[in-house]
């Protein structure tokens, strides 16, 4: 124990991206990471080519980035208007916030709203880690409600948590719009209980997977001033590597954002990068219909399993629960491990797996791998 280190640390556990990947090698030499919810396709190449060509011509490396993100935040901003049909300056770029991947957003709003004891946030698991595992690192308490079997929010628990938690108060309320792992979109009813919120509450709306679920809620922010939606490059814009996030909110909260971000949190590579991929937003989102086309595939294929439940989802990956009567926890655990040392990585999250959509040929592979391992689980049980 390091003397000078915050004891309640030393009870944290870091984010493990891709878990058991040290605990034998697969077989397979043809590796489909199908466990955290990239594209399966890398950039065109004729766009890296131009990307090459602003590194070597455009871009000084001995000089610092733009620190303000303007022309990026522009783009952004008339890419949301147009995604979400409003008019051209329905959202202005002084909405925008852009951060290194929409992770760095999340801890700044943290910054902004719980720091130093001032407040709690509210989850409601199975749902996105790191808004619990980003809480704990600032010694901010995270409360948890439950799903139902649907993975609706039960919202009755989380107003009643709301009234009674004080000490510090609930501050801020994180949902994904659909959720990870579980792929289903916000509810009417959990949508009228997120509008019915005090504006003493700050909603925090993750939209990681809006070019999958076309449904947004980017069109209500001039009625919220309480509401904020985050967006990333790092799934439909297929620019993971180079960890591009944004928030949508009202100008006095981007301000705030502004100002508990590091000065220069975007490298002039990926600030490059997002300008290029919105520019060429036409080619890039071409791959989604196919992707969306994959998952309706993969769900059917999947739900021939009698011993299955398949959820329908709004995103780029599935989320399938195991009806086994006594051993579906082990029939999954072991299921997840034959998959990868056949060669397939997907991810055991909340007591199910979710895959995420891959290219037709990885898809096949998974469908034939996971044949295999329910056919071997049968010949032993
Ligand atoms: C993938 C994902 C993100 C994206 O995070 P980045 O830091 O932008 O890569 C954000 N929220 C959710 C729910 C996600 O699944």
């Amino acid at each position: 124990m390091l003397p000078f280190i915050r004891s309640d640390l030393a009870q944290l556990t870091a984010y493990t991206p891709h878990p058991n990947s040290t605990d034998g090698k697969p077989i397979e030499s043809v590796i489909d990471r199908l466990d955290t919810n990239e594209s399966p396709y890398d950039l065109p190449s004729e766009l890296k080519q131009k990307l090459a060509w602003i590194y070597q011509e455009a871009i000084e490396t001995n000089r610092y980035p733009d620190g303000g993100h303007a022309v990026l935040k522009a783009a952004i901003a008339e890419y949301i208007n147009e995604s979400a049909n409003l008019t051209q300056g329905a959202i202005a770029p002084d909405q925008i916030s852009v951060g290194n991947g929409s992770d760095e957003l999340i801890r700044s709003l943290l910054i902004a709203t719980c720091l130093g004891g001032e407040g709690s946030i509210l989850v409601a698991n199975p749902t996105f880690s790191m808004y619990g595992i980003l809480a704990h690192t600032l010694g901010i308490p995270v409360v948890t409600v439950r799903r139902n079997s649907e993975f609706e929010i039960d919202w009755v628990a989380a107003q009643a948590a709301i009234e009674t938690t004080d000490n510090p108060p609930i501050r801020v309320v994180f949902v994904v719009h659909p959720n990870s792992p579980t792929g289903n979109a916000l509810t009417t009813a959990e949508l009228e209980w997120l509008r019915s919120l005090p504006e003493e509450i700050l909603v925090v709306i993750d939209e990681a997977y809006f070019e999958f679920s076309q449904t947004s809620l980017v069109g209500e922010l001039s009625q919220k001033p309480n509401w904020v939606v985050l967006r990333t490059f790092s799934k439909a814009f297929r620019l993971a590597a180079l960890r591009v996030g944004y928030a949508i909110a009202s100008s006095e909260i981007t301000a705030i954002l502004e100002k508990v971000r590091l000065p220069y949190n975007l490298p002039s590579f990926s600030q490059a990068a997002a300008i290029l991929a919105l520019q060429q937003r036409d080619l890039l989102l071409k791959t989604i219909p196919l992707i969306c086309a994959e998952r309706t595939k993969l769900t059917h294929a999947l739900s021939q399993y009698s011993g299955f439940k398949v959820h329908n989802s709004a995103a780029n990956f599935v989320y399938v629960q195991s009806s086994h009567p006594t051993q579906a926890n082990k029939l999954l655990a072991t299921i997840v491990q034959q998959l990868r040392y056949s060669g397939t990585i997907v991810r055991l999250l909340s007591g199910g797996l979710r895959i995420t959509v891959g290219s037709p040929e990885e898809n096949s592979r998974t469908l034939a791998r996971l044949e295999a391992a329910v056919k071997s689980w049968e010949a032993l049980s």
